[in-house]
Formats: C-alpha cells, sequence, structure tokens
C-alpha cells in the first residue's frame, strides 16, 4: 500500500484529468476511460452532486473510485449487500487501494482500527450498510473529513423501481445530516420514473446526470419459443454441453424448478446446484461462494440470486421463463460478461408462461404499470425485427443499427401469408363463443376427443378438427403470433379465454391478409446427431485435450488464478479477470513492460502477481523443448499467428473495436498490432488512422526528446493532445519513411 501512497505523491503536481487516468492505469490496468467515465469523474470532482445510470457491467465503480483516490477524505460508499460490500472491497485491496466495511460482522476493536485508519488516509473507501448509516455517520463524521457519498444501486429508494428496499428510505436524512457533501448516485435502472425518483427522495441539488448506453454487444440474444420442460432441458444440456467449465446462472420462476432442474443437470454430469430464498442462509451462502469462487459451474436460481454477485466471468445467463419486465430481464442477463468478453444469453418463451404472469401482474399492488411492463417484455420475447433494438427502445434508446448478434440478426425469419392459418383459429373462437383458453382452442383445432372438449359440444362445430395437420406446438406458437399481431386478445379476468378484436374480424371477414413467421424445426435425425455430438464432446474432455496452445495456456492460467485466489481467500476474478487472461494466453507476454500493457493488470497487481503468470508463460512458450519439443515450436508460432488473426479480419473489413471484441483482446492491444504488422510491410492503411497534422506533432515531439521507444514521454510532452494509439501509429510511419 505504501507503495501507492508514493505514487499518489509524484502525480500530485499534474492536472486532475491526468492524475485520473493515472490512476486508472496504475491501479485499474486499464489505458482509456469508457465513454462517460471521465467527464463523471470530472463532475464528482469538482463537488457537483451527480447520478450515473449505467448498464450492469458498464464500469461505475471506478466513477467514484478514482474521485475517491484523488480526493482528499474518505468516500462513504452506501451499498444494499454485505456479500457486495466484501467483495469490493476485496477487490479493492487486491488492486492496491485502501478501502474497509462497517458493518454488524465486525468487532468493536476492528472498528477503531478502521477508523484510525480513515483518519490517516491510508482507508480512501469505507462502505457502509443503509441500516448503520444514522447511526453511524454523525459520529464518522466528527473523526474524519467525508469527501462524498456514494451511493450504490440508487434504485433501492424508490418504490417505483422493480428492487425497492425499505432500509434505503433511512438515505433521505442524508442531505440535512451532511448538508456540505456531495452526494453521487449510481444504479443501473434506467427508467424515467426511477431517476426523478432517485433526485427527489435524496434532495440532489442541481445534479448531472449522466446516462451511459444501455447496449452491452458483448451479450448475444437469442429466444427459442414454446418448448415443453422436457424439451428445455435437453436444449440446456446442449448448451451447457458446448461451453465446457464456463460458469452461467439460469433463472427460473419457482424454487421447486430450481431445485428439479439443479438435479437433472446433476445426473447429466453437469456441475450445478440450486439457489432460492427459500434455502437457509448458510447453505445459501455456501452456493453463492463455491459459484463466484469456480467450485459450481452452474446455478439454477431464482431472482434472488445475484444481486450481491460480481463475479465478472459469468460466461452465460438463461432464463427458463419469461422475467416480468425487461428491467429485470437485462439485470439478470447482464450478470454475464460484466469483464467485457463475449458471453451468451438464452430465454425460453411460453404461453403458459405469459399466462401465468399475467395473472400475477393484474394481482399485483399496480396492475397496469406491472401489465404494460410484461406487454414490454412479451414484445422483446417475441421480436423479428433486431431483439436489440427493441430491448434498448425499452429504456428510451434508440440504435442506429442492427446489432448483428442476437437470433434475430443471425437468423432473420422468413414470412408466408397465413390468413387461412388465422382464420381457421379465428372463426374457431367465435364458435366456441370466446370461452376457450388457448390449450383447448388448439384441441378443438386439431380435432381432440378429451372429455372437457365433448362436454362442452365442441365436436359438434364447424372448425373442429379443421387444423389437424399442424403440430400443436406450433399451432401454440401462431396463436401467440396472433396475439402479438392484435388480432386476439387474452381475457385475465376470465379464466385466460380468447376474445377476438375488431382486426381480428376483418381478418376473419376476408378484408385483410396475415404475414406470420415460419418456425424453424429441428427434425429428429438433427437432435440425433447433436446428442451424439455432446456425447462425444464430453468423452473427448475426459481423454484428451485436442485444443488449441492459447486454449491450453488460458486453462493453465485459469488454474494458476484458482490456486492463488484459494490462498489468499479471494475470488479468483478478483486475482485477474478471463479477459485478462484470455490477452496474456494470446499475447504471451514475458517481461514487465509487456505485462504492464495487458489489460487489466495495474501496477499493484503486476507487483503481487505479475512475476508468477510471466514464469507460467515462460514456461509454457519455451521451456520442456526436449521432451515436449512440439508444445514449444507451437508456441513460438504463436504470438506471430496473433498478429496474423488481427491481419485476416483488418482485411474482411473489420474496425479496431470490432476486432477488439471478436478476439476478446483490448482495442490497444489491436492497435499495437496494426503498428507492427504496417512495420512488417503488410498493407495497412495506417493514415486512416492518424492524420498528418498528428504525425508531425509526434516528429516533433521525438526529435525534441531524443530518441525514446515508449510511448508515455511523447504523450506528456504532447500534453495529452495525441492519444496513445494514435502516437503508436505515427511513431511506426515515422520509422518506416
Ligand atoms: P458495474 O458496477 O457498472 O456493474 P463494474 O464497475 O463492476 O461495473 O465494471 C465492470 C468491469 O469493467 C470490471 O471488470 C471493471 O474492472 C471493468 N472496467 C471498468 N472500467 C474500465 C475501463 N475504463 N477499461 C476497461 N475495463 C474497465
Ligand atoms: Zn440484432
Amino acid at each position: 500500500m505504501d507503495l501507492f501512497t508514493a505514487k499518489a505523491a509524484t502525480t500530485e503536481s499534474l492536472p486532475l484529468r491526468e492524475r485520473a487516468k493515472q490512476a486508472l492505469k496504475d491501479y485499474f490496468g486499464y489505458e482509456q476511460f469508457r465513454p462517460l467515465q471521465q467527464d463523471i469523474i470530472d463532475s464528482v470532482l469538482a463537488g457537483k452532486d451527480t447520478v450515473v445510470l449505467m448498464p450492469t457491467g458498464g464500469g461505475k465503480s471506478v466513477c467514484f473510485q478514482i474521485p475517491a483516490l484523488l480526493k482528499e477524505g474518505v468516500c462513504i460508499v452506501i451499498s444494499p449487500l454485505l456479500a457486495l460490500m466484501k467483495d469490493q472491497v476485496d477487490a479493492l485491496r487486491a488492486a492496491g487501494i485502501g478501502a474497509g466495511a462497517l458493518n454488524s460482522a465486525v468487532s468493536q476493536g476492528e472498528q477503531q482500527d478502521l477508523v484510525m485508519r480513515c483518519r490517516n488516509g491510508e482507508v480512501k473507501l469505507l462502505y457502509l450498510s443503509p441500516e448503520r448509516l444514522l447511526s453511524d455517520l454523525p459520529w464518522l463524521k466528527q473523526q474524519f473529513t467525508i469527501s462524498f457519498l456514494a451511493i450504490d444501486e440508487a434504485h433501492c429508494i424508490s418504490a417505483w423501481g422493480h428492487d425497492f428496499r425499505p432500509e434505503y428510505t433511512q438515505l433521505h436524512q442524508l442531505r440535512s445530516l451532511l448538508p456540505d457533501v456531495p452526494i453521487m448516485a449510481l444504479t443501473a435502472t434506467a427508467d424515467k420514473i426511477t431517476r426523478r425518483d432517485i433526485i427527489k427522495q435524496l434532495a440532489l441539488a442541481e445534479p448531472n446526470v449522466f446516462v451511459a448506453s444501455f447496449d452491452r454487444p458483448n451479450l448475444s440474444l437469442a429466444v427459442k419459443h414454446g418448448l415443453g420442460k422436457k424439451q428445455r432441458d435437453g436444449e440446456i444440456a446442449d448448451f451447457i454441453a458446448e461451453r465446457p467449465g464456463q460458469p452461467g446462472i439460469i433463472y427460473c420462476m419457482s424454487r421447486r424448478l430450481t431445485e428439479e432442474l439443479a438435479d437433472t443437470l446433476k445426473a447429466e454430469g453437469i456441475n450445478a446446484a440450486c439457489y432460492h430464498a427459500g434455502m437457509d442462509n448458510t447453505s445459501r451462502e455456501r452456493t453463492q461462494l463455491d459459484f463466484i469462487h469456480d467450485r459450481i459451474q452452474v446455478v439454477c436460481a431464482t431472482v434472488a440470486f445475484g444481486m450481491g454477485i460480481d463475479k465478472s466471468n459469468v460466461r452465460w445467463v438463461i432464463h427458463y421463463n419469461l422475467p416480468k419486465n425487461p428491467e429485470s430481464y437485462y439485470q439478470e442477463i447482464g450478470r454475464a460478461g460484466r469483464d467485457g468478453a463475449p458471453a451468451d444469453t438464452l430465454l425460453f418463451h411460453t404461453v403458459g408462461d405469459l399466462v401465468l404472469l399475467s395473472k400475477l401482474a393484474a394481482e399485483s399492488g399496480q396492475p397496469e404499470l406491472n401489465a404494460a411492463k410484461l406487454q414490454r417484455m412479451q414484445q422483446v420475447a417475441e421480436a423479428n425485427i433486431c431483439r436489440r433494438r427493441i430491448l434498448l427502445s425499452c429504456f428510451g434508446e434508440t440504435a442506429a443499427n442492427d446489432c448483428g448478434n442476437c437470433d434475430v440478426c443471425k437468423n432473420p425469419p422468413a414470412f408466408f401469408d397465413g390468413t387461412v392459418l388465422a382464420q381457421k383459429a379465428l372463426s374457431a373462437v367465435v364458435r366456441t363463443q370466446e370461452e376457450a383458453g388457448i390449450n383447448m382452442l388448439v384441441d378443438v383445432l386439431r380435432g381432440s376427443s378429451r372429455a372437457e372438449l365433448l362436454e362442452r359440444n365442441y365436436h359438434q362445430i364447424k372448425t373442429w378438427g379443421a387444423g389437424r395437420d399442424v403440430s400443436f406446438a406450433d399451432w401454440q406458437q401462431y396463436i401467440l403470433q396472433f396475439i402479438h399481431l392484435g388480432l386476439l386478445e387474452i381475457a385475465y379476468d376470465e379464466g385466460f379465454a380468447l376474445k377476438i378484436t375488431d382486426t381480428g374480424r376483418e381478418v376473419l371477414k376476408g378484408q385483410q391478409n396475415v404475414q406470420l413467421s415460419t418456425l424453424v424445426h429441428q427434425t429428429r435425425e438433427e437432435k440425433k446427431q447433436k446428442k451424439e455430438a455432446r456425447q462425444k464432446q464430453r468423452f473427448a474432455q475426459t481423454v484428451a485435450d485436442d485444443t488449441t496452445p492459447e486454449e491450453q495456456l488460458f486453462q493453465q492460467l485459469r488454474r494458476l488464478r484458482l490456486s492463488i485466489a484459494n490462498e489468499e481467500g479471494v475470488p479468483p476474478y478478483i486475482v485477474f479477470s478471463d479477459r485478462t487472461l484470455r490477452e496474456m494466453a494470446a499475447e504471451l507476454p514475458q517481461t514487465e513492460e509487456d505485462m504492464m500493457a495487458v489489460s487489466g493488470v495495474g501496477r499493484h497487481k503486476f507487483e503481487l502477481y505479475g512475476q508468477v503468470f510471466i514464469e507460467a508463460i515462460k514456461s509454457f512458450a519455451g521451456g520442456n523443448t526436449d521432451s515436449q519439443g512440439e508444445a514449444s515450436v507451437s508456441k513460438k508460432r504463436a504470438r506471430g499467428d496473433s498478429y496474423r488473426d488481427t491481419l485476416e479480419l483488418y482485411k474482411q473489413g473489420l474496425n479496431v473495436e470490432e476486432i477488439a471484441l471478436r478476439r476478446q483482446l483490448n482495442p490497444t492491444t489491436i492497435w499495437s498490432h496494426i503498428a507492427q504488422l504496417y512495420l512488417n510491410g503488410e498493407p495497412m492503411n495506417i493514415k486512416d488512422f492518424v492524420t498528418d497534422g498528428e504525425i508531425a506533432k509526434v516528429k516533433i515531439a521525438l526529435e525534441k526528446l531524443g530518441k525514446v521507444t515508449a510511448l508515455k514521454p511523447v504523450f506528456d510532452a504532447l500534453g495529452g493532445d495525441v492519444p496513445y494509439h494514435k502516437i503508436r501509429l505515427a511513431m511506426a510511419w515515422i520509422e518506416k519513411n
């Protein structure tokens, strides 16, 4: 920690913005701020009340952690969950930042010690639970200067939000308790009512409000419709088999479902556990810890799971059932891929769930609001244009382009004239006096003879059996489309009977045509092939590793990370994120400079772990030449391969951001590849990225500085005017020409 106080002292003379950037690099190992982070930090440093709306994984934490480091005094962070606090304090300490938490688990002696460390500047961030606020703040503020208050998960204060917490209402009194201390509120909830409510409840004074894009391009989106329980279980087993060892969460509607699904998966040999609010505290905590520490791969959970989880390497999220609104859906899928590396999400959508959720909405305290939110969720699930566009529109955001990373974009639906199908169904609705629910209607159309149907004499109406040629599941999906198209409505208050609408009547009379999207079917043969592939893959995993050297090294680094984490009693992702390990495996850093250039390797983490990881990489890349010469040769090629992969994508016309995302690398790394490829004589249009003016500036700086190869002196000499990546490109150009 001393190292960092010393470090801070040397940067004191720099302008604040520059110091913020330096702190980002030193403590967190990142080269650049994400959009808005810099402005948010400026606002807090200027002492303004500040509201931050950013999606989960967007990078809210550094927005208060960096000002906390730079400002005099201690930043008080209010956070709703104990587990979350512990996680953040662990992560800060691992990064070399003095932090602590005051909660019921802290003894009197520890408390005194903590306060002392706050007073002498060793602790810059102090986490408090909302329950402790009113009792603790009055005496704390006499012990040391409070630089500002950061309220995490601020939407918990609003009764409009989906996550209201009574203990947060105490925060009303913050302003009067500490009238001169700036307040910062952070949340991943975007809706406008909640936003206004936060400002009002906290009595914020003309706050700067920052709304980041809610888009998380690294999350893929997919929906599967109308699958029964057995089918879903099969799909899930396939899904997991395709992602060996990758941690994921499956959200289920009920406690029982979580238990059943966990059992099913365990029987398939998958390392799974369940989690719900009905379990006792100890087993809940154990499951959570096991998941965080990568000892459990899959958690089948109710929505009670996840809020306290900062785990950055969750690689996928599945919704077994439809969520009740887009906010919950987005927050839950947002728990995947927080490290920015690609992650997958899958949602199962059925009419049954929709009906059940509508009922719950109708019986809730705010029936209209909740029904409207459910309807938006339904629109997302039933989208037949880019699903992300529809999802983002729920948060008031308009996307300029289709995303290319959702199921609709990847596999656009085809349409066909479904007028006759619709007429059959609509006619059956009318002839059953609009009293039949969805399943009964399908039974009528398919000519079933079940008892209830016969009792109601439905077998005598004209449309009985008129849709025998379409399967039960397909009819369900078509009817869903009819509802979505506004031809039919569900009467939630009449036992979910289907009612025909005015538009529906027009279709029935032949005054309007209906376009339906075609359903995708998996043939029996495809299913069989998939199952065989799955078994083969599982067999291959137990017998041999036929993965690439890069993947092998990644797995080795993961194991190294796990053993360090176990020794230190922290979650693995706190040591390094998946993304950081991936970059190491691709880039093979073997010197301090190269290692520090990896995204996520800050100065403190380098001091702690850098050498161990360098050793591991060295021995993988160069060692064991005698017995395993092959491995060494293949690894020596790997660095060149890495450049070639970038070149390949560049030639395909991808831009740097896209290449970085595709390769799971930092854009900085890609820029360095481009510079190197250019130096190697590859046809790179380097002038697309750096102007003659910028090259001239760099040239002058270089002449002044003499012969330097590092970027930082040049950057400083130019007063931060030219970003690092451009300096790198300019230097390559100068060298070459
Ligand atoms: P949130 O609290 O908004 O859900 P976090 O603060 O946990 O998100 O950040 C998500 C991830 O992004 C973390 O792994 C964090 O270290 C990383 N991150 C934050 N800022 C940057 C940045 N400027 N460059 C690269 N990674 C970043
Ligand atoms: Zn899309």
